[in-house]
């Protein structure tokens, strides 16, 4: 299939388009390259930089390429920054994304795969989460993400759309093959921020809160590998072909770790101590999420093949010595 990869420049949507790659598939990148890295695209992809706002030149790529399928990551994606700046998460993530949404159907293009978010459900009232229980954001971030599950509802229904929204859980790691990786620009993300505390090459790392209701008092997080999500998206297409399809999909290992026990895992696998400071809670931050993801491994036949989070670091850990400064470094 051609695939459209809005995002495919950043973090997961580079990981997904190996895998597209190695699936046979045909990725076709679109990016306005503001987060992501040229360097993160193999060689000899047709590339178009454009950003989703901009109607005129969707059209153009839409009447040049013959898109069968659009993968959509291109967010913003940090909690704490959609709490201070809430509008621009809203036009970027919401009305860019409703914008790609009306040029696509327009152009008869009709099934889409959606990066959705754990942060939809907000504080879940029990744990793991399972796709239908309550969606209640604390952030805007989480709901930006709600508001395009729901306009993807809307659409399944009115305009046929197929689509699959997969609600990540936190997104960790980098391809085995060490040819891409996380580099985030500012970097909020715990794992890159302990390996470059470890480092030295950044200051030492802020645990945000030791007072939640955990086992640790740390925050608990479902660490998935970033390869294991890219899988399950390219798993759900075959189920898109009936017109107005609409599936939801948690993806995560089903296993809770803590804040505390990602530095211990960066600990042992990179060998370095992470000089910590104890901090505040930071706004917008649920005590724990992680996932019950057994409806993707039984209709989709998906398994993440990371299970630890060690062997989640580990692979984070060999990018990101090679490349302690990212793809500009
Ligand atoms: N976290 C932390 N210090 C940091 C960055 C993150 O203690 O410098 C915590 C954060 O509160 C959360 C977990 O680590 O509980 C994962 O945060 P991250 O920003 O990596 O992902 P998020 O869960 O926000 O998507």
């Amino acid at each position: 299939m051609k695939v459209l990869v809005a995002g495919g420049a950043g973090y997961i949507g580079s990981h997904c388009v190996r895998q597209l790659l190695a699936a046979g598939h045909e990725p076709v990148i679109l990016d306005n390259f503001v987060y992501g890295h040229r360097g993160a695209l193999p060689a000899g992809v047709k590339v178009h930089e454009v950003s989703l706002a901009d109607t005129a030149a969707l059209e153009r790529v839409f009447a040049a390429e013959h898109i069968d399928l659009v993968m959509h990551f291109a967010a913003y994606c940090y909690v704490g920054e959609s709490v201070t700046t809430p509008l621009k998460y809203y036009l970027n993530n919401v009305s860019a994304t409703y914008n790609l949404l009306d040029v696509m159907l327009r152009h008869g293009v009709k099934k889409f795969v959606f990066s959705s978010t754990c942060a939809t459900y907000g504080v879940p009232a029990t744990l793991p989460l399972v796709e239908g229980m309550p969606q209640a954001p604390i952030n805007p971030y989480g709901q930006t993400k709600l508001d395009v599950e729901n306009a993807l509802k809307a659409l399944a229904h009115a305009k046929s759309l197929s689509f699959a929204v997969f609600r990540y859980f936190n997104a960790a790691g980098a391809s085995e093959d060490g040819s891409v990786g996380e580099d985030h620009n500012p970097e909020t993300h715990l794992i890159p921020l302990a390996f470059g505390a470890a480092q030295g090459l950044r200051p030492a790392l802020q645990v945000f809160g030791t007072d939640y209701p955990t086992p640790d008092g740390t925050c608990q997080r479902d660490y998935v590998h970033v390869d294991d999500l890219s899988r399950a998206h390219i798993a759900a297409f075959e189920k898109l072909s009936q017109p107005g399809t609409a599936l939801f999909y948690n993806l995560g290992t089903g296993r809770p770790t803590s804040v505390k026990e990602v530095i211990d895992a960066v600990e042992k696998v990179t060998g370095l101590k992470v000089p910590v400071n104890y901090g505040p809670r930071r706004e917008g931050d649920p005590p724990a999420l992680f996932a019950n993801s057994l409806k993707a491994q039984s209709e989709l036949g998906w398994k993440p093949k990371f299970m630890t989070i060690e062997s989640v670091v580990e692979t984070a850990w060999r990018w990101h010595k090679a490349r302690p400064k990212g793809y500009e470094g």
